[in-house]
């Protein structure tokens, strides 16, 4: 399906929040009501990043859902040794200004795509599935069905946390959660990589589903092999790479 690409823009946005996420994660807020900025879910931006004396260039995908008019969400994890995450991260506060550009990518979905989707993230990879999750819940489209499988590899690395056990309460949501290093005693979700077991168990119909991958490259790569093995056609995966 050929959507209508969206005008690519660019502009200077304010920081007018700053959420601690988790330990190493930071939700940037931008006041966008000078720009007419628009973006199917899914879709990433360019940020000009101050570092050092020059500007570095880096993709992040939009967490806020295109249906909030007037600001943009940007989730950013600390890359150990990274230098744009570290300035977003730890430097970044209430007042600063940013060049953004955009919108881009085909890691894209809008329920006329498919009702039935599967959203697999790791990480920070949870952020432009995310912003599905909102747009699902804030536009209301309940005959949408929705699951998340989200892995991390520590209970305190989940982003969004409480914000993913309120969506799992809506009946068209299930959030699925694992963790692949450490876990709390009373952990009620899985232990270790996302597998055959867990997606045979919580997803219905795996054929007839749309899925989209998101995160480190050898976390897609290895999905779209599991996926391949439980014979989903390769049409009905999106991956988005985060390298
Ligand atoms: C489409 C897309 C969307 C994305 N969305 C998000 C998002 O929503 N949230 C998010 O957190 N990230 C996202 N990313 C990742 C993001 O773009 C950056 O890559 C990430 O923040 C790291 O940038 P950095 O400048 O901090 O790291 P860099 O400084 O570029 O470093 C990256 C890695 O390279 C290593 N490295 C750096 N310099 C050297 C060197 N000289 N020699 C050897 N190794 C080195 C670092 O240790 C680090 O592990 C996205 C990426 C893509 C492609």
């Amino acid at each position: 399906m050929e959507l209508q690409k969206k005008p690519i823009r660019e502009f200077t946005a304010q920081v007018v929040k700053v959420v601690q996420e988790t330990p190493t994660t930071k939700t940037l807020v931008f006041d966008l009501s000078h720009t007419d900025f628009d973006f199917y879910p899914g879709q990433y931006v360019m940020l000009n990043v101050p570092y050092e004396g020059e500007l570095l260039k880096r993709a992040y995908s939009i967490a806020s859902p295109p249906t909030r008019k007037g600001l943009l969400e940007l989730t950013v994890k600390r890359t150990p040794n990274g230098r744009a995450s570290v300035v977003l991260t730890e430097q970044t506060k209430e007042g600063d200004t940013f060049l953004i550009k955009g919108p881009y990518g085909k890691f894209v979905w809008v329920p006329q795509m498919g009702t039935d989707i599967v959203l697999m993230g790791a990480g920070s990879g949870i952020v432009p599935l995310m912003c599905i999750l909102r747009y699902i819940r804030d536009a209301r489209l309940e005959h949408v069905r929705a699951v998340l499988l989200y892995s991390n590899t520590h209970y305190e690395e989940i982003i969004y946390r409480d914000e993913l056990q309120d969506l799992d309460k809506h009946s068209n949501i299930k959030v699925v959660h694992t963790l692949t290093r450490s876990w709390p005693e009373d952990w009620k979700g899985y232990r270790g990589r996302i597998n055959a077991h867990m997606v045979l168990k919580e997803v219905e119909n795996i054929p007839s589903n749309l899925y989209y991958l998101c995160g480190p490259p050898q976390f897609v790569d290895d999905m779209a092999s599991l996926l391949e093995e439980l014979g989903v056609d390769k049409g009905q995966v999106k991956k988005e790479k985060y390298d």
